[in-house]
């Protein structure tokens, strides 16, 4: 029996970190994946949906030429099956990063095949078997399908087959308001695509800031989705071509929605089955794994990290937990969490909307008395320039200028929110970036004005400031 370190199961997101960081800790490491390399981030989620979120906004803009005082002179045309090979294409180049030969380069040992736990040490992966010191389980989900009358009887589509197409449906009802439902919607609308977006709860985005999903959801229906929240679908049926929903309000009133085809988004399910965990011990969910706060198993040879894990599913949270689990697995007098308060996220959603920290809500319920800043991008002169007016970002902190949270909505919302994360990180007020000198004109002015804003909320609040400021002038 082949002897290592440390085995990682599934090549994924969290499993590559996982492996990575088991090598540069000096281990002997093996890594198992089922499929291939990459996981659903490289080949069914993250990368292909973000392509496509790129294609369809510039083919949006380029109709807004007109904002500009531009006149296009021919209309823009595009045909799908060049769209799907682009996307193709851009897998392609992402997956070599992670090809069994650069893994192996790297010194990780690479094995193809199901395997199961013998044991808590060892495992069969076809006529052979591996044993560890250590294990880590990275094996990731898939689309959950819910148990809806007669859906097992229509044609759907999932993250998992719709890159596999290369036409798009004329019309598509999307079930599941939540990341993955609102990343589709927009696209698929700014790509010509009629949308219908069907969501359980009241609302869209339900991690989200209220008030900017509210500004998303009108955004939404501006580009002509058809948005149901609080639409609680009961049976899915075929008629002829077409895929047709009834379910019914919170109200009771009944709803019937038709449409070419139905693209499943409405949540995930755990890849565990066939991994004999029950062999090993390892407790399970119908969630995913039982893991404490150092991401160690019930059973204490056995860690896990990503989707299999959650709460958050998002490939940046598994890379942490990989980082932090392999860590504990390997030096147990060492062991470290992962910081939940610090996880942050962006959705994708026509502008991309972004939240680090607490909402408003969480944080006047835990302070009491806190800050709430508004800015919009319609305030700033890059946003002018950009035809990028619509926006808002949301800035919360502590009476004292403590960051305790933001939210934005609006162009390069996805980088922006790292400025704050750093600041939150570093310990600083947010009135404090205001003496940070920022280049102009860059959309970074959005958080200078929030400073700005906290700055001037901190001279009214503390006579201290006040006279600080007096005598030494601002900052
Ligand atoms: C449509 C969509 C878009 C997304 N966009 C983003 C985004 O923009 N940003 C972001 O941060 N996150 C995004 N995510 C989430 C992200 O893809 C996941 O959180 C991340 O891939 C989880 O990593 P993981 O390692 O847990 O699982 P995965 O990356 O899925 O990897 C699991 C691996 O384990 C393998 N495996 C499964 N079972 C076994 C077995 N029995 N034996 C061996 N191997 C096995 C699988 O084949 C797979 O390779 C998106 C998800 C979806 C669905």
């Amino acid at each position: 029996m082949e002897k290592f370190d440390v085995i990682v199961i599934g090549g994924g997101a969290g499993g590559l970190a996982a492996a990575r960081a088991a090598k540069r800790f000096g281990c002997r490491v093996a890594l198992v994946e089922k499929n291939q390399l990459g996981g659903e981030c490289t080949w069914t989620g993250c990368v292909p949906t973000k392509s496509l979120m790129r294609i369809a906004q510039v083919a949006h803009e380029a109709k807004e030429f007109s904002c500009y005082g531009l006149r296009a002179q021919q209309r823009i045309t595009w045909d799908a099956s060049g769209v799907f090979n682009h996307i193709k294409q851009v897998i392609q180049k992402t997956a070599q990063t992670h090809t069994p030969e650069a893994l192996r380069a790297e010194g990780i040992e690479v094995f193809f095949g199901s395997p199961r736990f013998i044991d808590r040490s060892s495992i069969a992966l076809g006529h052979s078997a591996l044993s560890a010191k250590r294990f880590i389980l990275a094996t990731g989900s898939r689309p959950a399908i819910p148990p809806i009358r007669g859906i097992d009887e229509v044609p759907y589509l999932t993250n998992r087959t719709f890159f596999e197409q290369d036409t798009l449906p004329s019309s598509v009802i999307i079930l599941g308001g939540g990341p993955i439902g609102c990343e589709f919607a927009p696209m698929l609308s700014k790509l010509g695509v009629k949308v219908t977006l069907v969501e359980a709860n009241q609302r869209l985005l339900n991690n989200d800031d209220p008030e900017l999903v509210g500004l998303l959801t009108e955004r939404f229906t501006s580009l002509g989705i058809a948005v149901h929240a609080g639409l609680k679908i009961s049976q899915v049926a075929q008629n002829g071509e077409q895929v047709v929903l009834t379910g019914a309000t919170a109200t009771g009133e009944s709803r019937t929605l038709t449409a070419d085809k139905l693209l499943i988004a409405a949540g995930r399910k755990p890849n565990l089955e066939g991994l004999g965990l029950e062999a090993a011990g390892v407790k399970t969910t119908p969630t995913g794994v039982v893991a404490d706060k150092y991401l160690c198993t019930s059973v204490d040879t056995i860690y896990a990290c990503g989707d299999i894990v959650g709460p958050y599913l998002y490939s940046h949270v598994a890379w942490r937990q990989a980082e932090v689990a392999v860590r504990n697995a390997t030096h147990s007098w060492w062991r470290t969490k992962v910081n939940y308060d610090d996880v942050l996220w962006i959705t994708f959603a026509d502008e991309e909307l972004v939240r680090v920290g607490m909402l408003e809500d969480e944080a006047r319920k835990k302070y009491g008395k806190i800050e709430v800043i508004r800015i919009p991008y319609s305030s700033i002169d890059r946003g002018r320039m950009d035809c990028a007016t619509y926006g808002l970002g949301k800035f919360i902190t502590k009476r004292d200028g403590t960051i305790v949270g933001a939210s934005i909505i609006g162009p390069r919302a996805g980088e922006l929110i790292h400025e704050i994360q750093m600041a939150r990180v570093a310990g600083l007020k947010l009135y404090e970036l205001a003496r940070v000198m920022h280049a102009y004109p860059a959309y970074n002015d959005l958080l200078l004005k929030a400073a700005r804003e906290a700055y001037r909320l901190r001279l009214e609040q503390s006579s201290w400031a006040r006279w600080r400021h007096r005598w030494f002038g601002s900052f």
